[in-house]
Parts: C-alpha cells; structure tokens; sequence
C-alpha cells in the first residue's frame, strides 16, 4: 500500500449515505480515520472543535448548500490557518467549478467518486497542508529573527545598555513630546575620568569591565521607567530626562556621579584613587525656535566645564551657553 497519512485530518460531509461510506472508505485506505457530518450544521461544529486539514465537502446538503459551508470555513479560519477544501458534486457544469473556487474551495470532484480519484486528491492537498505549515513556521521565524535584529540594533554590544542610534530617537521623540506638553527636557552627558590611563595601567579587558559596571550604575541611577540611559561612544555615557528640569536633572546627575564613586574600583592614577565621572547637565523647554542638537552641545559644554573644574563634579548650563 502507499504512503499512509495517519497524522492528517480529514472532514467529510456527505449526506448520501452509500457516499459518505465509500468516501470513507477510500480515506481509510490512506491510514486516516475521517470525521462525518451529515449535514452544514454538523460540518461547521467538527470544523471548530477538529480543525481538520483537509474537507471533502458535497455541494448540495439537506440544511444548506456546501458553499455556504465553505464560506463560513473560511470566515472562521485563522491567520495563519488553512484548509483544503475539495467539493464533491454531481453538477459538472462549469458554472458550478468557478462558483465554488470563488467561495473558497480548492478543488473538485465529479461524483460518482472512486478510491483512485479520491485518493489522489487528499494527497495533493496534503502536500499543500504541509507547504502551508512550513512557511508559516518560516513566517514566524523571520519575525522572531527580526524583532530579535531590531533590538540588538538598539543596544550596545559592550554594556547591553541602550546604543547612540537608540539615544538619537529616543531623544526626538521625547523632544517632540516636551514641546507639546510644555515641559521640560533634561539631558545628562557624562564621561569617565583618566580613563586612558586606567586602560594603560589595567589593561583594554579591565578598562571594558570598568565600563559595563559604570553603564549599570549609570542604569541604576535613573529614577523613573521613561528615562533612557545610552551609551554615548567610548567611555561617555547620556541620559535622557523627560519632564524634568534643572533641579531635578542636577539631581539625578548627582546620585550617579555618587553611585559611580561607591562602586569603589580602584584607580590609582586617578586623583582619588578610584573610578569616578564628570558630569554636564542642560535643561529646556523645547520649542520650534530651539534645536534637540543644541540642548546636547549644552550638556557636552557643561561636562566640559566639570573636566575643568578637577573632573567628579557635576556642572549645569542653560540651553545655548557656553
Ligand atoms: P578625561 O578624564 O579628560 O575624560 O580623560 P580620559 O583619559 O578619560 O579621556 P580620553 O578621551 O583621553 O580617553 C578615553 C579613553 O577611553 C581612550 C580609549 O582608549 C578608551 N576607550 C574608549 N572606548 C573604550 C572601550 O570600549 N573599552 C575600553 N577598554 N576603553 C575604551
Ligand atoms: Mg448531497
Ligand atoms: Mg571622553
Ligand atoms: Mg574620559
């Protein structure tokens, strides 16, 4: 015997009971038991409890006709669903092929059926069942693949924190956002003190464990869900603050200037002895007249000042001074 399909699932609606005996018959010769229905009403209710891979669906039905089961079926599909449906008729006018392909069929079978016919026909559709399943399964792993693309394009691959491309839209959004709802915007630039000579003394590895420790306090210090915290390039770090001003900005660049000190790594070419961060801190309401580049020139200038001032400080500038 050929080929058995025991894992399909096959529907067969057909009243005539001589049909329905020998249709059965022939899909048990492929290894499936098939599931009957009499009637619409019947078909419809295995279809949602089965969900069957394949229907052999007769077109005239004591309550209804196999068209309007085929519509429904299809009406009742998933997305990512399919079901072959093959109608069985004694009608052979042509009419009768294209109104049931419009209605959602796939194919056709003149009765009276034969096992030969029949069978070739499952089979058919089973192939195309199976195409069916294997693209979406494909479907979903492209998206999963893409999804998984756009985050890691988004983040930085050294400290798992948020990247510049990530801090660049974030930053216009909440720009954009600011500006409607009259707030203000905040932003923290902040970079790392002698760090050339904590790389020339402990080495490239030990200058990279230092900046995953400093990202995550920097991540840990931002005191509401919202604030985005980035890594800027290099050993500078930004974070955004949404609805916040210059108090509260210079604030929160405190506490990460004190919890980068507390981490406590040892620096012994810094001036004290440990790993610390200057920090530049710029506020503004936005405003069409004002630019997103400009708040970060600000904050870039204020932590230059910090560098200026001895470095472990915290230094702000108004929008647009130098
Ligand atoms: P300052 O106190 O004025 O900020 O001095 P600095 O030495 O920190 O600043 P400078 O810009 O002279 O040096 C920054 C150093 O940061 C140089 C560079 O090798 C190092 N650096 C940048 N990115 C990385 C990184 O991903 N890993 C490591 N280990 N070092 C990095
Ligand atoms: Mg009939
Ligand atoms: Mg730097
Ligand atoms: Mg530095």
């Amino acid at each position: 015997m050929a080929k058995r399909l025991s894992k399909l699932k096959v529907l067969v609606v057909e009243d005539g009971k001589v049909a329905l005996k020998a249709i059965s018959g022939y899909i048990e010769e492929l290894g499936v038991h098939p599931l009957l229905a009499e009637n619409g009403r019947d078909a419809i209710d295995i279809y949602n409890r089965e969900r069957p891979d394949i229907v052999l669906l007769d077109i005239i039905l004591p309550d209804t006709d196999g068209y309007e089961v085929a519509k429904e079926i299809r009406r009742l599909q998933g997305k990512d669903e399919w079901t072959a449906i093959i109608f069985l008729s004694v009608m052979s006018k042509d009419e009768d092929l294209v109104r049931g392909i419009e209605v959602g069929g796939d194919d056709y079978i003149m009765k009276p059926v034969g096992s030969v016919v029949v069978q070739a026909k499952v089979r058919a559709m089973y192939r195309l069942v199976q195409m069916q399943r294997a693209l979406v399964k494909l479907a979903g792993q492209l998206n999963d693949a893409n999804l998984e693309l756009q985050r890691l394009s988004m983040m930085d691959g050294l400290t798992g924190i948020a990247n510049r491309r990530m801090f660049d839209m974030s930053l216009a959004r909440e720009w954009r956002r600011c500006m409607r709802l009259r707030k203000p915007l905040s932003v923290v630039m902040l970079d790392v003190d002698y760090f050339k000579k904590y790389n020339d003394r402990y080495g490239h590895q030990e200058g990279d464990d230092c900046l995953k420790a400093v990202a995550q306090a920097v991540q840990h210090s931002a005191p509401r869900p919202g604030d985005l915290v980035a890594r800027y390039g290099g050993e500078e770090f930004v974070m955004i603050l949404s609805d916040t001003d210059e108090v509260g900005a210079n604030w929160v660049a405190n506490r990460i200037r004190q919890q980068v000190s507390a981490l406590n790594l040892l620096h012994a070419d810094a001036a004290h002895g440990h790993v610390t961060v200057s920090c530049g801190v710029s506020s503004v309401i936005p405003s069409q007249e004002l630019t997103v580049e400009m708040l970060v020139k600000s904050a870039d200038n204020a932590l230059y000042l910090s560098k200026n001032q001895g470095r472990n400080t915290v230094t702000f500038l108004n929008y647009g001074q130098i």
